[in-house]
């Protein structure tokens, strides 16, 4: 444990949904960034 938390979320902030702010864990780069949940959206 010789690196400090904050800084390692520093280094690597986690993903979150653009459109409901929930965070994501890996995800393909061509996602973007909304969730799965949200990618199901039907846009009228
Ligand atoms: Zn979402």
């Amino acid at each position: 444990m010789l690196i400090k938390s904050s800084e390692f979320f520093k280094n690597l902030p986690p993903k979150k949904c653009i459109e409901c702010g929930q965070e994501m864990e890996e995800q393909h780069e061509c996602y973007g960034n909304k969730c799965n949940e949200c990618l199901q959206v039907v846009y009228k």
